[in-house]
């Protein structure tokens, strides 16, 4: 049950005061077909942003299953949005160059779903607004009224026990209306819809209420909902949201991976891409809400890593207002890497360690898990007949004027090694939801391994050099004639294939750094 008291909602641009909200007060049922009618400018959109946790009010209360939402942290509201609520706009907002399938999908990679279960819970999502036949297609390939239920099923798929919908039809024909109205219908029979429009023929035939607003006021509303005092409703536990640390770091090194880095400068260029383009994505779609709240999710959960020293990106930068003023005639120095190297800066980190456990801080309640990493980097060894071979730091592309990692900043290492072990964090919850297990079981010891395959289950011909699966001769080989340009023919080799099991039981060697000396 929603209960919205009282609430104000007041928008400042400039000099100008618009009151969008005016002491509006109304208690939604559980299961109830609700029409918001009401002129344009009325507050309708700003109503629903409201209930839907899109948008702050400025005084008043929602009220949400009998607790108050005054005192929600913007986790509380994430959670809410992402567990409790669905959103339906008129401009559908699908992704373009995404299938269908992927754009149902992509609303439950924020809720901690295994890979197998989102794609199930996306073709039944799908199923339900009749486009399973259709999955496969671009929103470009759609007609409205289908876009318009591909976001139907995108709100759905989370199962949400409330759905939002803004002028849902206002952009279809009254036949197209008419489908996505039915489906609607059928999607109240067991939630809470809130409907936005400004069509009352179909808010009298659909809806079993219908409230009016004028001026950010109700004016009417044809089935009141009055509370007995001591109704309080049960509050229902909600779920968070977390896109794991595995699964961004993952997507990182991908992205990373594809773009083949050969500078540090590409490599910097190839993390930050990660986010420019989502943001490209938001503006072409016009910077819209479901993107933005896409975004925010994923990067909330972006591992932020705090080194012992740091420098200042922009300082790579030119300063503009400077450049400009150049007068004709002199050339004038740009302190590049004289500004760079001056901007080091040292962190004492463990004076941070000592803050953050010593209970003084609250930090525990915003974050997934803390993690401490010493930069060690352990030296780890494939043995076999013909002798043993050093696989971690990987050293395969030395010849290519790539350093070991532990030469480099933290930072930098992480983002352009060629490194295929990595840490895995030591909070399970971060990934255990992420992976389905396909052969063997997760670690349960400090010195067991786990291969991760891409979501298509296969394998890249790094991982296999490096587990010994391909001569790592051949790589040598290839690395050499590419670094003295040496052309080579074509790879003509099939793509290799391999059982499970054929993985389950490589070993490594890991040797203390200690062992590399003897005494004398
Ligand atoms: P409706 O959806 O009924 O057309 P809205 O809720 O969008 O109305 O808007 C209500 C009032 O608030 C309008 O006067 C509108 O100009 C103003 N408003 C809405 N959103 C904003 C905003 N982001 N910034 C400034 N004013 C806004
Ligand atoms: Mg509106």
């Amino acid at each position: 049950m929603l209960q919205i008291q009282n609430v104000k909602k007041v928008y400042k641009t400039g000099a100008l005061v618009q009151t969008a909200l005016d002491g509006v007060s109304l208690n939604l049922r559980d299961n109830e077909f609700v029409a918001i009618l009401g002129p344009s400018g009325s507050g309708k959109t700003t109503l629903l942003n409201v209930i839907g946790g899109l948008d702050r009010y400025d005084s008043g209360d929602l009220i949400i299953n009998g607790v108050t939402t005054k005192k929600y942290s913007s986790r509380d509201w994430d959670s809410y949005r992402n567990h409790t609520v669905g959103f339906v706009f008129q401009s559908y907002n699908l992704i373009p160059h995404q299938n269908i399938l992927s754009n149902v999908e992509l609303a439950l990679t924020i809720s901690g779903v295994s890979r197998r279960e989102r794609r199930k819970r996306a073709k039944e999502a799908l199923t339900k607004v009749g486009l399973a036949e259709h999955m496969h297609k671009k929103p470009s390939q759609l007609s409205g009224g289908q876009m318009q239920r591909v976001a139907i099923a995108r709100a759905l798929v989370n199962n949400p026990s409330v759905l939002l919908a803004d002028e849902p039809t206002g952009a279809l024909d009254s036949e197209t209306s008419v489908q996505v109205m039915d489906l609607l219908k059928e999607v109240a029979r067991d939630r809470l819809v809130v409907m936005v429009t400004h069509n009352p023929e179909l808010a009298e035939q659909y809806a079993t209420r219908t409230v009016r607003l004028k001026d950010g006021k109700i004016t009417d509303d044809t089935d009141p909902y009055e509370l007995d005092p001591g109704e309080a409703a049960v509050h229902r536990k909600m779920g968070r949201s977390s896109m794991s640390l595995l699964t961004s770091l993952s997507l990182s090194f991908h992205n990373l991976w594809t773009k083949k880095v050969r500078t540090l400068l590409i490599a910097f260029a190839g993390s930050i891409g990660i986010i420019g383009i989502a943001m490209i994505l938001s503006m072409s779609n016009g910077v819209d809400r479901y993107i933005q709240n896409v975004e925010e999710d994923t990067l909330k959960s972006y591992p932020l890593q705090i080194t012992d020293s740091s420098f200042n990106l922009a300082s790579f930068l030119p300063e503009r207002g400077k450049e400009d003023s150049n007068p004709d005639a002199e050339v004038r120095e740009r302190k590049t890497v004289t500004n760079l190297l001056a901007t080091v800066s040292v962190n004492d980190l463990a004076s941070l360690r000592n803050y953050l456990e010593s209970g003084k801080t609250d930090i525990y309640s915003h974050v997934q898990a803390i993690e401490y990493d010493y930069r060690l980097t352990p030296q780890i060894f494939a043995v076999s007949d013909d002798g043993f071979r050093q696989v971690n730091p990987d050293r395969s592309f030395a010849a290519l004027g790539f350093s070991a990692t532990s030469n480099m900043n933290g930072m930098l290492s992480t983002m352009s090694s060629t490194d295929s072990f990595h840490i895995m964090p030591a909070k399970r919850e971060l990934y255990l939801g992420q992976y389905d297990v396909k052969a063997g079981r997760w670690p349960e010891t400090w010195n067991e391994c786990v291969l991760v395959l891409t979501s298509r289950g296969n394998v890249s011909d790094l991982a296999l050099y490096t587990m010994g699966k391909k001569d790592p001769a051949e790589l040598e080989e290839m690395v050499r004639s590419f670094a003295e340009g040496t052309p080579r023919k074509e790879d003509e080799s099939e793509e290799l294939t391999f059982a499970y099991r054929d993985f389950l039981d490589v070993s490594f060697r890991l040797l203390p750094a200690s062992s590399f000396y003897t005494y004398d």
